[in-house]
């Protein structure tokens, strides 16, 4: 047992990323955020109907998505590639329920 311990159990040493230090990268296939170009969007609803878990709506302001629902699983983006890309965007902690909500205005 002492011996196992001696080997380096005990030995210090970093044992994950320096994050949030310094700043991560994700991995190569990763999916963050989902990001709408306003512009583009024609307003029929297909995304709000594809997403699985109602994080999309559509609003008088634009296309509102929310962060504390959405599951990063890239269905709003397939079913509408001219409007919406899915970013590498993972930082979305906020301190109230207010910044949560990512409102994207059309066009
Ligand atoms: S973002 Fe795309 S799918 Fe959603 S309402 Fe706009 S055009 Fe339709
Ligand atoms: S990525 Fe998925 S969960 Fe997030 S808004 Fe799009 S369809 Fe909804």
């Amino acid at each position: 047992m002492f011996k196992f311990l001696k080997l380096g159990v005990l030995k210090k040493g970093v044992q994950t990323k320096p994050y949030p230090q310094e700043p991560a990268v994700p991995y190569g296939a990763f999916i963050g955020l989902p990001v709408v170009d306003g512009a583009a969007c024609d307003r029929c609803s297909h995304c709000v109907s594809a997403c699985p878990v109602q994080a999309i709506s559509l609003t008088e302001e634009g296309v509102e998505i929310s962060t504390a629902r959405c599951i990063f699983c890239g269905d709003c983006a397939e079913v509408c590639p001219k409007a919406i890309k899915m970013s590498r965007e993972f930082e979305l902690a906020a301190t109230s329920k207010e910044d949560l909500r990512m409102v994207y205005r059309h066009g």
